[in-house]
């Protein structure tokens, strides 16, 4: 037999398929050993035929990877095929999307693990005096019993083998599944349905339309709704892909799951080991588990006969992937649906913009749920006039409302959310004298002082720098720290509620396996009265004793010159403030703004999402950006300045030739530099246009994929969610 083979290799520059000889138990989607010049490399098999044109003698053989099933099934391989073209990708990169990296590379395996035990024997053994391994690993055996083989054949190199022939030892194998939940065994609840959440779960299955767009408010009880999808699919024997933004994979999500459906549940995320990964993708490889619940690469879970695929809190942008190949989540869960003919279901209370036009176009289906949860109110929100307060002679981070609040409900025993998306002390470091800002060495950036490890931290490559004492441009010692962060909102608390126990979550406090987790849990036994963090405290997170959201910059977002930024905001408020007054009693949220008049503010105080929508994409068709277009930016990075500009001028030229020839598909077509011009000593130019058709896009792909060199990373982005 022949086998069509894409050879993996690191660079992913080649996509030639190779003819290889291969076993008769070599089918289509195998992942194999081949060599390839002087090396073995691992491949994927694209196609199994007969006969090869190549010559016979110049055929190498691959050897299987020992998988009881082929890795990648029918489905994988066609997804992977439209991916590589849609993208202009190597098939090895989009091929690589649907394995574990760590299976790839071959550094983890199952967990099958051998053992020797010793034989009854009459106490005689017909083994040579100078066989000292032998002798050495009867003896271990005798004193320890069973052991691992890998151990034994390590110490005693080997003298299992040769035990074994002899009859004296008998090797076992045994398989240790890695389960990362063992311990999480939360009770087992199983609510009934209100009648809006079971008109929801009818409607989903019975429409038509692929694609189900539920659009319920926070705490509507969007999550007991795809849980109800799920095991109704698990009924019929379907699986189901169930996904949510990274952050949201709280163990309180997560035991939830477990509970309901055990081990038919499968977790991927970026916490687990690389061995609890292999293994809960094998799980799902095998049928053993049919639901994969993870972010954005759970997507790629390898089930067949799906029954329904979950997007949970739609909107969010971590669904854009940031490496190459950029896709869109949402793509490939349509191509998903499609295949198996079954339903995606899109839920947020905030939908993007893009999304809730499509429902409203009759695209997608749509299932409002407008009403929290026996009919909790949602929380009242006041704004707070940030001018006021400076006339008034407040400048701290707190207006007089806000602090009232957080008194009152540390009185009643109640806990309070602080919002602030921006982590550190201060945002930047400016001299008073002469303007100077202090940047980071490797990238255009303003540092930002981070009080609690005393340095000064680049956010975009996490660089380490002293602290100043002076000016470095006119020695001044007059140095601002300029802009809050929620270092230094921790310490104003501390010095305003002396007794309150706070408690901080962003990227500084996060960080490692159980870093979300401690925290999570921590606020959620009330074991702390204040939470401050950044936008991942917007997402999800059921606490019902939070009474209070502080959102205390929500000017943030809006000066930023994305066309999304309205949007964002209005995403990030309504999210915050669904923190509030989940459980019985009714929640409060005090918004801070220097601009309350602004339209995006007030339509989210009010809880308008129809109002914010017809104001937002009045102008966003007023203006002709997406959905009305569609932003396309190419970005060129190199570390050597002069060789990138070069790679820009090949790409520019080549784009402007389409440009002109088509002129009546473009709204904008220019080439200029990044807005953050240096990151991690990489220069950064960009090409960037606006569509008005999109059909030249795959031309547009083409060519960028041409002007890509050894020196020079270029890469397209589609409607890219961020523009720095
Ligand atoms: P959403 O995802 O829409 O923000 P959740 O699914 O988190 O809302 O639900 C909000 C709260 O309501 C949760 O505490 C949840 O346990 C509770 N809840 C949901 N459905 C029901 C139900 N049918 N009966 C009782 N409580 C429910
Ligand atoms: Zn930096
Ligand atoms: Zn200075």
């Amino acid at each position: 037999m022949i086998a069509e083979v894409i050879v993996d290799i690191a660079s992913g520059e080649t996509d030639k398929i190779f003819d290889y000889l291969c076993d008769d138990d070599v089918v289509v989607g195998s992942r194999v050993r081949a060599p390839f010049g002087p090396k073995t490399l691992p491949g994927f098999v694209m196609n199994v035929k007969e006969s090869t044109t190549y010559p016979k003698e110049k055929l190498k053989k691959v050897t299987l990877c020992e998988d009881e099933l082929p890795a990648l099934t029918t489905e994988c391989l066609r997804l992977a095929n439209k991916m590589a073209e849609r993208y202009r990708v190597p098939k090895a990169l989009t091929l690589r999307l649907f394995l574990p990296s760590e299976m790839r590379t071959g550094r983890v395996r199952e967990l099958i693990r051998n053992y020797a035990s010793l034989n009854e024997t009459d106490g005689e053994y017909k083994i040579l005096k100078t066989a000292k391994n032998q002798w050495g690993a009867l003896e271990f055996l005798k004193e320890n019993g069973k052991t691992d083989c890998a151990y034994l054949n390590r110490v005693f190199p080997g003298a299992v083998n040769a035990l074994a022939k002899k009859g004296y030892v008998t090797v076992t194998s045994e398989q240790l599944l890695r389960d990362p939940y063992k311990t999480m065994d939360g009770e087992k609840v199983e609510r009934i349905l209100t009648p809006d959440q079971t008109r929801a779960v009818s409607s989903i299955q019975r429409d038509a339309k692929t694609v189900q767009l539920l659009h319920g408010v926070t705490g509507s009880g969007k999550t007991e709704i795809y849980l109800t999808l799920i095991a109704n699919c698990l009924k019929k024997g379907q699986s189901s892909i169930f996904l949510v933004p990274e952050i949201s994979l709280t163990p309180q999500m997560l035991s939830q799951l477990r509970s309901r459906f055990g081990k038919n549940a499968a977790i991927l995320h970026s916490g687990l080991s690389a061995g609890e990964k292999f293994d809960e993708w094998w799980r799902l490889r095998t049928g053993e588990a049919k639901i994969a619940i993870g972010a954005r690469s759970a997507i790629f879970a390898p089930l067949e006969n799906l029954g329904v695929i979950i997007v949970d809190e739609e909107h969010d942008s971590s669904y854009f992937s940031e490496s190459s190949p950029r896709y869109s989540t949402f793509d490939v869960a349509l191509l998903r649906a499609k295949y198996n003919k079954c339903k995606l279901v899109l839920g947020s209370a905030t939908p993007s913009i893009e999304t809730y036009k499509k429902a409203l176009d009759g695209e997608f289906g749509l299932i409002r749920l407008t009403k929290r949860i026996n009919q909790r109110p949602l929380p009242e929100i006041t704004i707070a006039d940030m001018r006021r307060e400076v006339r008034r002679g407040n400048n701290s981070a707190f207006s007089a409302v806000l602090k009232e609040e957080i008194e009152k409900c540390l009185q009643n025993g109640k806990q309070v959310i602080l919002f602030l998306n921006r982590r550190g002390y201060s945002q930047s470091v400016i001299c008073k004298e002469c303007g100077y800002v202090v940047k980071c060495e490797a990238c255009d950036v303003a540092l930002t002082y981070h009080k609690e490890e005393k340095c000064l931290k680049c956010h975009y490559c996490g660089s380490m720098y002293e602290p100043l004492t002076h000016c470095v441009n006119c020695g001044s010692h007059k140095l601002s720290y300029a802009g809050t962060g929620t270092q230094r909102i921790v310490d104003e608390l501390k010095k305003l509620y002396p007794s309150a126990r706070i408690l901080r979550m962003d990227n500084d406090t996060t960080r490692g396996k159980e870093g979300h987790y401690k925290i999570l849990k921590e606020f959620g036994e009330h074991r702390a009265d204040i939470l401050v963090g950044t936008q991942m405290i917007a997402k999800g997170h059921d606490f019902p004793a939070v009474t209070l959201v502080g959102i205390l910059d929500a000017d943030m977002g809006l000066h930023f010159s994305d066309y999304r930024s309205g949007e964002r905001t209005f995403q990030l408020i309504t999210q915050v403030a669904g923190r509030s007054g989940r459980a019985n009693e009714k929640g409060k949220v005090v918004l801070q703004t220097f601009n309350p008049e602004n339209d995006v503010l007030r339509f989210a105080v009010s809880y308008d999402y129809e109002g914010f929508y017809r104001n937002e994409i009045s102008r966003r068709a007023a203006t002709a950006f997406p959905p009305f277009s569609k932003i396309v930016r190419i970005l060129i990075t190199g570390e050597d300045e002069k060789k990138t500009v070069e790679s820009l001028k090949t790409v520019y030229l080549g784009l402007k030739e389409l440009y002109q020839a088509q002129m009546e598909k473009f709204l904008f077509f220019d080439r200029m530099k990044a807005p953050i011009k240096r990151i991690e000593n990489k220069y950064r130019y960009q090409v960037l246009m606006r569509l008005v058709d999109t059909s030249v896009l795959a031309d547009v792909y083409e060519i960028c994929a041409g002007a890509r060199s050894r020196d020079t990373l270029v890469t397209v982005e589609e409607n890219p969610v961020n523009l720095s």
